[in-house]
């Protein structure tokens, strides 16, 4: 029961025949951002389900949609996936598979509370994890934008005492912004003696990560390491004279992995299936107003069997489109009586839950 309020917060229904789902309070949008429709609510359609939404082939009603709903909730819906020939269910929308999981609760709960002070000052993931640096680096800098490296201010709130202040110059408390930036220390290592100017640190990470704030974050670290588990002197010069030692090492380990890295990669080929059999590749583009899919068959000498196209409207979310043009290439292949054909995307995330 004491979970019972972080399941209703992320739970949703998924749509079959819409009669045991009602239109309003209920979340059952594909929308990844999960918020409710914006229509207002009125009388007559407090106790509705969604069959009422749907023709009798089983697909969204446009007309009925347009009388009833806001503009920007038409395509939220048409995007929506239905299957008349399934109940109505609950799911989990962050699972692919819609299962939840405590591991799924534990995550929302997390990141409720530890995204708002991480997402405001920090952005920039992505120089991250490209820096040329050796992955413990990275390790250690998401640590510090993430704001869990084990400082003692830190350390303190999950109540691990190991003493008090920098273990460096004294200074009474050890937080990562007096550590890396305003402690003596740290700033003979900057050459600067205002190094934040004002800023936060995080906000300070965010605009000047590079390989030179790396080293530098990184070289502190392990003087104070060292001061805190083996009890070493820190010594500016000696600091000094790893920073340049790292910065070489650095250098060739990383330029030349990086250069690897920018060849050309070879072009995947498509290859025929086996004889006797067909394959359907099967593709999706994403526009402004929805998806569009394409599926062309062919033989096993590659020659050209059938094509068609289609649009899915409103759908906007990549990984739902692939799915809708796989389900939809399924339903062609089977109209035109055509059997034994394997069917190929280019998506993986798809085609690994599929096999699955
Ligand atoms: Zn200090």
């Amino acid at each position: 029961m004491a979970g019972r309020a972080v399941l209703e917060q992320g739970i949703a229904r998924r749509i079959g025949d819409g009669a045991d789902t009602k239109i309003l309070g209920w979340n059952w949008l594909a929308d990844v951002s999960n918020k409710p429709l914006i229509t207002p609510c009125v009388e007559e359609l407090r106790h509705a389900t969604v069959k009422g939404l749907l023709n009798e082939h089983g697909r969204w009603d446009g007309d009925i949609l347009r009388d009833i709903f806001h503009t920007d909730d038409i395509p939220r819906i048409l995007a929506t996936p239905v299957n008349a020939h399934l109940k109505d269910c609950w799911r989990w929308p962050e699972d692919l598979r819609g299962r939840y999981t405590v591991q799924n609760g534990y995550r929302l709960l997390a990141r409720e509370r530890l995204q708002p002070a991480v997402e405001t000052e920090f952005h920039a993931w992505k120089a991250l994890w490209t820096l040329l640096t050796p992955p413990k680096v990275k390790n250690f800098l998401w640590r510090c934008a993430r704001g869990v490296l084990s400082v003692r201010d830190n350390l303190r709130l999950k109540r691990v005492w190991i003493g008090e202040g920098c273990p460096i110059c004294g200074y009474v408390t050890e937080s990562m912004a007096h550590l890396f930036c305003e402690c003596d220390f740290a700033k003979q290592l900057w050459e600067n003696e205002d190094v934040l100017q004002g800023r936060e640190l995080l906000a300070f990470m965010d605009h000047i990560l590079g390989s030179q704030l790396a080293l530098i974050f990184w070289t502190i670290w392990q003087a104070r390491n060292d001061v805190v588990c083996n009890s070493m002197t820190p010594s500016v010069s000696k600091s000094q004279h790893l920073m340049s030692q790292l910065r070489d090492a650095w250098r060739v380990a990383y330029s030349q992995s990086r250069s690897t890295l920018d060849k050309p990669r070879i072009r995947e080929q498509w290859t025929p299936p086996p004889a006797g059999s067909l394959k359907c590749n099967v593709d999706t583009a994403i526009f402004e107003d929805g998806a569009g899919f394409g599926l062309v068959v062919r033989d096993h000498v590659g020659c050209f069997v059938a094509t068609k196209k289609g649009q899915l409207d409103g759908e906007r979310d990549p990984f739902v489109a692939e799915a809708l043009a796989a389900k939809e290439a399924l339903t062609w292949l089977k109209e035109q009586n055509l059997n034994n054909i394997i069917i190929e995307s280019d998506c993986l995330n798809f085609c690994k839950t599929f096999n699955s």
